[in-house]
């Protein structure tokens, strides 16, 4: 494989992905890359389209699952070097995908802008969050996302807006894309009152939330009318262990990867609760994490 003299300073070969994902396992990536900017990552993917390598996006790690034989292609990593800039007008705050979400929040409630609050303390970047559409307390962040600037597959840089980025529940149309930043359209509020909802929801959310291992994901996407919490609590699932993984015994929408934990037994934790959800209730689970 070969990429442009200009692009080699950015480009690390077998690169271990285990320490940047949440779960901390998994294998390395062939070519990883940290862009500076948005002309780096245009050129990172055209070369790696000239090269027939597939692309992969990485923002803060809180939702992928790598397999053990990891990445064979290029791996983008927009959570260190890239551009996490925050800048407000008026009511519209914009956003470098490399952001973490909750540095985004808490700026904005400082701002005294309401419309990000309820998603505080959700691990990841921004570029993370409004791919997957990430939600909490039944709202989802494609609510208030005015547009977003993307890398194509043609390397190409478009700016799409809130409809064409296709939101619906933890889905949106920007897969295989390449978030660069998104800018949100929030509503005017009182500063105090916006620090004090989200101190709450802050305080509730960390206590619904597995605390002595810090290796977790949320592998699944609530189903409909019922938290995924409840769904496995119902089911009798929380507790069940595959190897070293298991589903957190109180807050079971929590996978839990101990030491010695594999990507595997992860793989086939999550086929056990689904087929065990769909045999006792019909429903079909879907993921929420991403499987590399
Ligand atoms: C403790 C915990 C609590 C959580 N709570 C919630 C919750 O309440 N609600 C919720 O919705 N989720 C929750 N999640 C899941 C996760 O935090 C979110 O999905 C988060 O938004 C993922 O962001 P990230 O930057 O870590 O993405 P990553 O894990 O790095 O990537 C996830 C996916 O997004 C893609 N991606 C990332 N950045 C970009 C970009 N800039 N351009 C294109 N594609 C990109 C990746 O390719 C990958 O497919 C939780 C996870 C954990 C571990």
């Amino acid at each position: 494989m070969d990429f442009p003299e200009d692009l080699m300073h950015l480009i690390r070969t077998d690169e271990p992905l285990g320490p940047l994902a949440w779960l901390g396992i998994g294998g390395p990536a062939r070519f990883f890359a940290e862009p500076m900017d948005a002309a780096d990552v245009q050129r990172l993917v055209a070369s790696a389209h000239e090269q027939g390598l597939s692309v992969r996006i990485l923002g803060g790690g809180s939702n992928i699952l790598v397999r053990e034989a990891g990445v064979d292609g290029l791996v983008i990593s927009l959570a260190g070097t890239m551009s996490s800039e925050i800048t407000i007008e008026d009511t519209k705050m914009t956003v470098g995908a490399g952001a973490k979400l909750s540095h985004a929040v808490i700026k904005s409630v400082g701002a005294g802008l309401g419309g990000l609050e309820h998603l505080v303390g959700i691990p990841g970047t921004v570029g993370g969050a409004v791919v997957g559409n990430a939600s909490a307390g039944g709202r989802d962040i494609g609510s208030v996302v005015s547009s977003v600037t993307v890398v194509e597959k043609d390397a190409s840089i478009r700016t799409m807006t809130q409809q064409e980025a296709g939101f619906s529940h933890r889905k949106t149309s920007l897969v295989g894309l390449v978030v660069l930043d998104v800018s949100f359209e929030l509503e005017t509020r009182d500063v105090l009152a916006l620090t004090k909802r989200m101190q709450k929801l802050w305080i509730s959310r960390n206590a619904a939330r597995p605390t002595v291992e810090p290796r977790i994901a949320m592998p699944f996407v609530d189903p409909d009318g019922m938290p995924a919490k409840d769904l496995l609590q119902t089911v009798g699932l929380a507790g069940l262990q595959e190897g070293q993984v298991s589903l957190d015994g109180q807050h079971p929408q929590f996978m839990i990867a101990s030491s010695g934990a594999t990507s595997e037994q992860c793989l086939r934790l999550i086929e056990r609760v689904r087929e065990q959800v769909l045999l006792q209730t019909g429903i079909d689970l879907q993921l929420n994490l991403q499987i590399w």
